[in-house]
């Protein structure tokens, strides 16, 4: 909440602050607008195991895609009233007044971010952190909560898997931030469809984001907990960051349906890259962004800056897939039209336990009179 009586700088005064950055900033923007290296393109499911009949995990989760890679469109597509609102900001900041409150917090963020220099300096470091600080995955996705995603988000709440708990209380990045009561319940979906435990799951009610970390050698938390500090593992992470896409807009279209729009992100993240995958459950449509590097050269990346704050504040700076002429469908509800009802009014957010595994019947579990006997068989043995 803004505080009305407290002072605060007005939109000119932080976009002056942005000093030399600002013109990286303009650029970003424009980068996201119009350019190939943050695009995003359709995806159409052939097959995928969303309805087998019983529980699958989310790290046995399969799903034949094929890119739909005749049309690519700008990152600002699905975010056109970010863009707009940010290419106001910055062309003329001078007598500007953001009414909704929401709006006005998360572009304070994004300029605050920028130009805090422990901010961006996080961001060049994080690779080499990642060697040497923050080698596993609860230190990589504590630092990334603490210093990327909740300083540029709304709410600044996180919860992380709680199978990454380790006798650690702090941040491990230097800055000591107690992370006590950061882990929790992360588990997803229903146990007789797909189903398990996030990563991480960026802040709250409705402005909830699954991030799933990548860049390490096994990404499995119940074996180990290493991480090798490189880049998104591609063919490892996409079935599960496109199970968790789609199970997160279910999940958000029942609990909120009153949303603008069901376009719900979900992150991948690495200390090199993020990728965004988005699905709108209403719409069956699914879209991937290309992988985005964090760093440019030895700086920042400023475009993957600004789409990670567009995507943490989809719900105030999105604007789902109305600018997206004709977008296809996944194929996802046909796909899963056996089990489609689970999915669109079952799914939850914490409290799934496990798999729902049928298990074979012992003998004693057949009734005698439901033995059938053919009768035309008879054996006998003489004495
Ligand atoms: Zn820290």
């Amino acid at each position: 909440m803004v505080d009305k009586t407290q002072k605060l700088a007005t939109l000119a005064e932080l976009v002056d602050s942005l000093g030399d950055s600002r013109k990286a900033t303009e650029k970003g923007l424009l980068s996201l607008c119009e350019e190939r290296f943050s695009a995003v393109f359709f995806l159409r499911l052939k097959t995928c195991n969303a309805s087998t009949g019983f529980g699958v995990s989310l790290s046995s989760v399969f799903c034949d895609t094929e890119s739909l890679q005749d049309r690519f469109y700008p990152f600002s597509s699905v975010f056109t009233k970010g863009a707009d609102l940010l290419y106001q900001i910055l062309k003329n900041p001078t007598d500007l007044v953001i009414e909704d409150e929401n709006l006005d917090i998360a572009v304070r963020r994004l300029l605050a971010f920028i130009s805090n220099s422990d901010s961006m300096n996080f961001i060049k470091d994080l690779d080499r952190q990642a060697s040497v600080r923050l080698k596993n995955k609860t230190a990589l996705s504590v630092a990334l909560a603490e210093h990327l995603f909740g300083k540029l988000s709304l709410r600044k709440s996180y919860t992380i898997n709680t199978r990454f708990k380790s006798e650690v209380d702090k941040c491990q990045c230097g800055c000591g931030t107690s992370i006590k009561y950061r882990f929790g319940d992360t588990s997803i979906g229903q146990e007789t469809v797909w189903h398990g435990d996030l990563d991480m799951v960026l802040g709250a009610g409705e402005d909830q984001i699954p991030v799933l970390l990548s860049g390490m050698e096994d990404s499995s938390p119940e074996t180990t907990d290493e991480v090798k500090p490189k880049s998104l593992h591609y063919p490892h992470i996409k079935h599960q960051m496109l199970a968790q896409t789609i199970l997160f807009s279910f999940l958000q279209k029942k609990d909120f349906p009153e949303s603008r729009h069901f376009l719900v992100p979900s992150i991948g993240v690495s200390p090199k890259e993020v990728i965004f995958f988005f699905y709108d459950s209403e719409n069956d449509v699914l879209i991937q962004s290309v992988k985005m590097p964090l760093r440019s050269g030895t700086g920042v990346c400023y475009s993957t800056i600004i789409a990670i704050w567009m995507t943490l504040n989809y719900r105030h700076l999105g604007s789902g897939i109305t600018s997206l002429s004709q977008a296809p469908k996944s194929n996802f509800l046909n796909l899963a039209k056996d089990v489609i009802d689970i999915y669109q009014n079952d799914l939850n957010l914490g409290g799934i336990q496990g798999s729902f595994l049928e298990d074979t019947l012992y003998p004693q579990d057949i009734p005698k009179e439901k033995m059938v006997f053919w009768g035309a068989q008879k054996f006998e043995f003489g004495n």
